[in-house]
């Protein structure tokens, strides 16, 4: 389904509740969990006419069904919210997927074909990083992994490779809340012809919109925040290229089968709508829990973009409306330290994923990054004693107070 013309709302949350709701037949007040795999024809012809793209209308779910098309709607209304192209609302279209890795394999297979390459930073995704060198390598498509930061590096890249087809970005990037210059990349690629593409699962719209900075396409890991709820893994692929979007993009998404489905796409839709209130609770806890961690002696350093103290303070207050609630940080006593710490915690949850009501933590180099050789680990700022933690929405003096036992 297409985007439909946006409605004007004057605030986020608005648009987060209503974008993409359309009148149920049977008057229901929420879209329905619609668990069907195929759809009926009154007659032959109207079947004709639905392959054929002449009338709309669904067919088979793995090509889309009302559900996901609701979560599509609304995630496209809120990365396109407020943004104009040539004095008109900017249009989207997002493709949900089964996860995000789902998303980011059809971005790079709908986009890329033998012989092109990537340009990319350190910072990225580990499971993104594996596909980059386990899938596309084998099928010839390279990746240039440099550090991004550094422009003039990139536009050098950029100048001198003819075969770098996309520039890909993750901001802010795991674990040492990195930051890259959306405005500044997106204009590089736009000047010698790459597409770029954005992983925007840490800030979500509601703290940075990357089509504002002329990005081509964004992906999440719904799975995080936007769901919220930890209650569902899915994805999505939003592209301002209509016409790629409605073609190859689909195509792409519905050959290699990654299609999310009715019930965890409406989990999904009823997590965005509370986006706003939950961003905002979770960012008010972060920044406190960050200031308590920067001044706790058992703490070596914190790595919190919305901390003066990060190298990429005004990088992030330049493109994000508020630093997000993800953070790392370092404890004194190196990989013992970090062990201790974890199974010491009584209220904040050992976990990975991130972006849910809780509190979590994890210790990256015990963890999900404990078969990475220790050069690469510490080459993407995961030393020893990192905790990473995703801030949640208890109150605030429970998690401090859950830190002040943990870090005795
Ligand atoms: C979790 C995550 C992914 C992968 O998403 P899944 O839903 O687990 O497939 C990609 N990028 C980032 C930044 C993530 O945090």
């Amino acid at each position: 389904m297409s985007t439909p013309k946006q409605k004007k709302y004057k605030g986020f949350s608005s648009l987060a509740i209503h974008a993409g709701q359309h009148p149920d037949p049977m008057y229901a007040h929420l879209t329905p969990i619609y668990a069907s795999s195929t759809y009926v024809f009154d007659d032959a012809e109207q079947g004709m006419r639905r392959f054929a793209g002449q009338e709309s209308g669904y067919i088979y779910s793995r090509w889309g069904n009302p559900t996901m098309n609701e979560a599509e709607e609304k995630i496209a209304a809120m990365e396109t919210y407020g943004l104009e192209k040539n004095g008109e609302q900017l249009q989207a279209k997002a493709i949900l997927h089964a996860s995000g890795m789902a998303a980011i394999s059809s971005l790079f297979l709908a986009t890329l074909k033998r012989g092109d390459k990537i340009l990319t930073q350190y910072s990225l995704y580990s499971g993104t990083q594996d596909l980059m060198r386990s899938i596309l390598d084998p099928l010839e498509v390279e990746t240039i992994v440099i550090d991004l930061a550094d422009l003039d590096l990139a536009e050098k890249h950029l100048k001198e490779d003819a075969s770098i087809r996309m520039i890909y970005l993750e901001t802010p990037a795991n674990p040492t809340l990195q930051c890259v210059d959306l405005e500044s990349l997106g204009a590089l690629a736009k000047k010698y012809g790459k597409l770029s593409a954005c992983d925007n699962t840490f800030a979500t719209p509601y703290l940075q919109q990357p089509f504002r900075f002329g990005i081509d396409f964004i992906v999440h890991s719904t799975t995080k925040f936007l769901n919220g709820h930890g209650t569902a893994i899915g994805g999505v692929l939003v592209g301002t290229d209509i016409e790629f979007m409605k073609t190859r993009a689909t195509k792409t998404h519905r050959l290699l089968g990654g299609n999310s489905n009715g019930f965890e796409a409406f989990l999904l839709i009823n997590g965005m709508k509370t986006l706003e209130v939950r961003m905002q609770r979770h960012c008010d806890n972060a920044m406190k829990i960050a200031e308590y961690l920067e001044a706790h002696q058992a703490v070596e350093k914190v790595n919190y973009n919305g901390l003066s103290s990060h190298p990429d303070y005004a990088l992030s207050k330049k493109q994000m409306s508020h630093a997000g609630a993800m953070m790392s940080f370092e404890l004194k006593g190196g990989y013992d330290a970090g062990v201790k710490f974890m199974n010491a915690l009584q209220l904040c949850t050992r976990a990975v994923s991130l972006g849910t009501c809780d509190t979590l933590l994890s210790h990256p180099a015990s963890m999900s990054n404990a078969n990475m050789s220790p050069a690469l680990r510490l080459k993407s700022g995961i030393s020893d004693g990192l905790i990473r933690m995703s801030v949640g929405m208890e109150n605030i003096e429970d998690i401090m107070d859950d830190f002040e036992q943990a870090l005795k």
